[in-house]
């Protein structure tokens, strides 16, 4: 994935939310971007998947630009996982985790079976949690159904900000340990929102550490930024 000379400046703001931000990531490759709150992060993320055009510049994933993707075609290929969850409050579990799959036209046989096994992936016994609703989870199991959920269609990218953010510390390292081996087994290319350096340093293959407007201050493997 490549952003370059990305921008965007909301109307009415004094300044740009993201000024010029310039990066590679590589495909397999979990880049972290981190920084205070109100640095631009979450407006990066949101320019990746579309859901706000940029002021000026350009993204591009495996050399195609994003705005040459159809939203369907987007759906398919990224994956968006938000720290209040996401999840849509009159739709069960497992219809949650279904409806990126269903609307990029997976069979009903392929969705039911994705879901269990999606289920299983985050922990969760299909058995018991396929037919509740988000309000009968807690916070972390809710987190979990989350990142199901940004995985169900396969994505080769995935968003994913503050996704550990609302949930207990005991809790969030055993989701970040569950992360990680999912991006080893399943060499998704993540590129990961956060404020707390220490989960930067745990998660990230490289870190943007970021300051005001998105500005780049390193983007380093972890070893590196801690030895300087
Ligand atoms: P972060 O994710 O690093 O906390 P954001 O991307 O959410 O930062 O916000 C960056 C800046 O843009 C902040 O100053 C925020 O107030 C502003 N901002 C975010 N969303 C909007 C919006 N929809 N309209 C106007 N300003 C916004
Ligand atoms: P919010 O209202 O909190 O800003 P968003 O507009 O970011 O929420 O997203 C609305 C819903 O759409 C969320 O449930 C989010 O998970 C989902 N969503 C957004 N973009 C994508 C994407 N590229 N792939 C899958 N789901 C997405």
């Amino acid at each position: 994935m490549r952003l370059e000379n990305l921008t965007k400046h909301y109307p009415g703001a004094p300044l740009p939310a993201v000024d010029g931000v310039t990066m590679d990531i590589n495909a397999g490759e979990l880049v972290v971007l981190v920084g205070p709150s109100g640095c631009g992060k979450s407006t990066c993320l949101r320019m990746i998947n579309r859901l706000i055009e940029p002021t000026s510049g350009r993204i591009s994933i495996d050399g195609e630009d994003v705005t040459d993707i159809d939203p369907v075609g987007l759906r398919r290929k990224i994956g968006y996982a938000i720290q209040a969850s996401g999840l849509f409050p009159h739709m069960t579990v497992a219809e949650n985790i279904a409806q990126v799959p269903r609307m990029v036209g997976w069979s009903k046989k392929k969705v039911k079976n994705r879901v269990e096994e999606m289920l299983d992936l985050v922990g969760l016994d299909p058995r018991e949690f396929h037919s509740r609703y988000p309000r009968q989870l807690s916070g972390g199991q809710q987190q979990r159904v989350g990142v199901a959920r940004a995985l169900a269609a396969d994505p080769p990218v995935l968003l994913m900000d503050e996704p550990f953010g609302a949930v207990d510390p005991i809790t969030r390292d055993h989701l970040q340990d569950e992360l990680i081996r999912l991006q080893r087994e399943l060499h998704k290319t993540i590129v990961f929102v956060t404020h707390d350096f220490d989960e930067a340093i745990k998660l990230g293959d490289r870190i943007a550490v970021l300051r005001e407007q998105s500005h780049i201050a390193q983007f380093d493997t972890p070893e590196a930024i801690l030895t300087n």
